[in-house]
């Protein structure tokens, strides 16, 4: 079992406890059919709101990998003998007119 997964399991077990809490105070302060309905209704919020935090950490995560095509240089060709270079002149024939290509 790695670290990913422990942490995983110990968050679930924390939430575990921390719904068994409220279940236990809301049945010792509320009589049966009320402290139900309540217990439904923080149930269903708490699962909102952490599906909401989840969504808003895997959210700023999926910013670290930028652009692809950013790093990649362009490359320029002769268009007199197509040699690639990126200097001023072709280094083969001397032509000054290049193109640019991928
Ligand atoms: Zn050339």
């Amino acid at each position: 079992m790695d670290g990913n997964t422990k942490r995983f399991m110990m968050n679930q077990l924390m939430w575990l406890g921390i719904y068994f809490a409220i279940s236990i105070i809301i049945s010792i302060l509320v009589p049966f059919p009320y402290s139900l309905i309540i217990l439904i209704g923080i149930i269903l919020g708490l699962a909102y709101w952490r599906r909401r935090r989840m969504m808003r950490q895997m959210g700023s995560s999926a910013g670290m990998f930028g652009n692809p095509f950013a790093s990649k240089g362009i490359d320029y060709y002769c268009m007199n003998c197509g040699t690639k270079h990126n200097k001023a002149e072709c280094p083969n024939c001397g032509s000054k007119l290049k193109k640019a290509g991928f």
